[in-house]
């Protein structure tokens, strides 16, 4: 996670525009279905493996150093953006759960320099490139897009050159947890294989 954290405040400093995926056992098959979604996420600036990866990878005597999950690495963001001032952008789920994001955000992280927020559902060619003015001129250091996969990876492969923000990335569901609209994962079942049984 720390070693995630140091490669994305580098990047701030280069501010080129970058992105990050996050891969689960879901998003690997659907790589498979999906040629472009393997070529968007094979040439992401920075892939992180979720458990099922991670574990997977352990099999087949190829070890991956840890695995980190989307909304653990959304989590360490909001402390270490309040802390070194960095803007955060987000985009993506129901206008009603990025109401209750902000709200909870303000409570919770008072320092946080929000650069932006916009719900995820983007229906005309004007409403996107709305939204992708609004990121550009909101001097973002990092975009979180929950979309949910692949259309959040999708999003921010054809938009990321246009925006000016030097790290992208998709986090899922991740906004209704954190907006407290959603259960997270208890740890009994997240770390230990199981998360797909609590799903269940
Ligand atoms: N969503 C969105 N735009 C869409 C479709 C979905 O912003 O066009 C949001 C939805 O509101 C939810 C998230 O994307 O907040 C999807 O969460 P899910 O848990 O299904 O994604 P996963 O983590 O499984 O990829």
């Amino acid at each position: 996670l720390q070693d995630v954290i140091d490669w994305m405040e580098a990047c701030i400093h280069e501010r080129i525009p970058r992105r990050i995926s996050v891969i689960n056992a879901n998003k690997l098959w659907q790589m498979k279905q999906d040629p472009r979604l393997e070529i968007i996420v094979s040439k992401s600036d920075l892939v992180i493996p979720e458990w099922a990866v991670y574990w997977g990878a352990a099999q087949l005597g190829t070890p991956l150093k840890s695995a980190v999950y989307g909304i653990t690495l959304l989590k360490a963001c909001l402390s270490w953006a309040e802390k070194k001032g960095y803007r955060l952008f987000f985009l993506g789920a129901r206008p009603v759960t990025v109401e209750a994001l902000l709200s909870r955000l303000s409570q919770d992280y008072p320092g946080l320099q929000i650069a932006g927020a916009h719900h995820g559902y983007l229906k005309s060619a004007e409403d996107k490139e709305n939204v992708r003015q609004m990121i550009r001129l909101s001097m973002a250091d990092v975009l979180f897009v929950a979309m949910g996969s692949p259309k959040q990876e999708f999003w921010i492969a054809e938009n990321q050159d246009q925006l000016n923000v030097p790290v992208s990335i998709g986090v899922g569901g991740s906004f209704d947890v954190i907006a407290g609209l959603k259960k997270d994962t208890p740890n009994w079942a997240r770390g230990h294989g199981i998360e797909w049984l609590y799903r269940l």
